[in-house]
């Protein structure tokens, strides 16, 4: 297959340029300038189109199996290739049994293999019920499969409880030594707890509303969460990469120390003052923070000081979400299909973001990180055949009828952004079809899943399992 006329944003380029890219057996075969003669039948014309390589989305909870009325692989997969994202990254502690032993990660394997749209990797698991001396057995035994490990300093989750100063700095090491990078959700628990209490008092026996929940997980929890795991990191910060972070001056302590970070959507687009207007919508751990904080987050991810955004997207159905209750609302939003999107508009087409910066932030970065980038992350001969094919001149409606996850409880509703995503190839399969392409080609009769936005043209289980040194 030949994708021609391709406006193709290609690594190490400062703007789009004219080619045509060569697909064999899923890979890309070559890239030429565009009108190179080339012998292959099925052509795909892409005129006027913006060609990207497929997102990486390093941070997605599709909780299979075992907590599967709020996401599953399939619908949470078709919304990830609905946004532009080939590839996601699954954590461990949102599925039963969590990801914390081969058995576990074999099992869920089994349970997802036949339903997943686009490729995936697994994190394993790292909580507080494994002990230091236990550790580097439990890293070890897991590290060929995963591309990482995750612990939280803060959890709310009787199946996969906080790690304490001791098994953390036991868990950096052996992942150290096993080449992987250990992800930490990074509130502390003695801030928010301290916060609550106050909170407590202040609001006495009236009901709680949003400030009581975004009060009692200030800056400070993120900031001292930070502070905590690299000085317990130590020689070893390298290996540390904190996810979602909400606070700029979090993400400086980690950065400052040789830690990666990653931020959200979410945190970019919302501040506090939109708890009002969103109520549960908007609920995520840790909360959006100020409009300062917001701005700060956009200019490190600009610098490179943050290194990519992930979705963290966790979906739940209206009963969870919709508690009547800030502090017993479902925490955490579904995304995947929001991050490219979003940050294709808001990012690159606003200029906030430079080409290869965008590139970088959507999927270079996290290849890298997560030892994928010899078969994904950028349009390059040898690569997967990952492509976004995006039309400039169309807008996106952000609807809950455009999307295919099982929540659609997002503050990112009713959003207008710039450009449309018409296709999504992984690869050279075209997995999600708007409108358009689906009507090219053949229609949406044999569609797995449908919506406003187009079609899933793929079967379940086309997703591939992959793992650290794919390519
Ligand atoms: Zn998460």
């Amino acid at each position: 297959m030949v994708i021609t006329n391709a406006a193709a944003a290609l690594p190490g380029e400062k703007d789009f340029r004219k080619v045509d890219i060569g697909i064999q057996d899923g890979k890309i075969a070559w890239i030429r300038e565009s009108g190179s003669p080339h012998e292959e039948a099925e052509t795909i014309d892409a005129q006027g189109m913006l060609v990207f390589p497929g997102a990486i989305d390093p941070h997605v909870h599709f909780d299979e199996p075992g907590f599967t009325h709020r996401e599953d692989f399939l619908h949470g997969s078709a919304e990830a290739a609905r946004g532009g994202v080939t590839t996601v990254v699954d954590m461990p502690c949102t599925s039963l049994p969590p990801v914390t032993s081969l058995h576990a990660l074999e099992h869920k394997l089994s349970v997802i293999r036949e339903k997943a749209l686009v490729d995936y990797a697994f994190y394993g698991g790292i909580h507080g019920g494994i002990t230091p001396e236990k550790m580097r057995e439990h890293v070890h035994a897991l590290a060929e499969r995963v591309v990482g490990f995750k612990c939280y300093f803060i959890s709310g989750m009787d199946t996969f409880p906080a790690v304490d100063d001791a098994a953390f700095a036991a868990a950096i090491q052996a992942c150290a030594e096993a080449g992987r990078p250990l992800l930490l959700h990074a509130e502390d628990p003695d801030v928010v707890e301290q916060a609550a209490r106050e909170r407590q008092q202040l609001r006495g026996s009236s009901a709680p509303q949003w400030i009581d929940y975004y009060a009692t997980r200030p800056m400070e929890a993120e900031i001292a969460a930070v502070r905590r795991a690299v000085r317990l990191a130590g020689m070893h910060a390298k290996q540390l990469h904190i996810v979602h972070v909400g606070t700029a001056e979090a993400a400086k302590v980690a950065v400052g120390r040789g830690a990666s970070c990653e931020t959200c959507a979410h945190y970019l687009a919302f501040d506090e003052h939109d708890f009002m207007r969103h109520d549960a919508a908007l609920k995520t751990a840790p909360p959006v923070k100020s409009p300062e904080q917001k701005a700060l987050l956009w200019h490190m991810l600009q610098e490179g000081l943050i290194a990519f955004v992930a979705s963290d997207h966790a979906g739940a159905p209206d009963y969870e979400k919709f508690t009547g209750n800030p502090l017993t609302a479902y925490g955490g939003i579904p995304g995947t299909g929001t991050m490219f999107p979003y940050l294709l508009s808001e990012g690159l087409f606003a200029r906030r973001l430079t080409l290869a910066r965008f590139l970088d932030v959507t999927s270079g970065a996290a290849a890298r990180r997560y030892g994928i980038w010899q078969g994904k992350g950028s349009l390059a001969p040898g690569k997967d055949a990952d492509i976004v094919l995006v039309n400039p001149e169309r807008t996106t409606w952000f609807t809950p009828s455009s999307m295919m996850s099982k929540s659609t409880i997002t503050p990112f509703a009713g959003m207008r952004l710039a450009g449309r995503i018409e296709g999504t190839f992984v690869r050279g399969q075209c997995v999600f079809a708007g409108q358009l392409l689906a009507a090219r080609l053949g229609g949406t009769g044999n569609a797995t899943l449908t919506s406003d936005a187009g079609a899933i043209l793929a079967r379940p289980g086309y997703g591939r399992f992959i793992t650290w040194g794919y390519r």
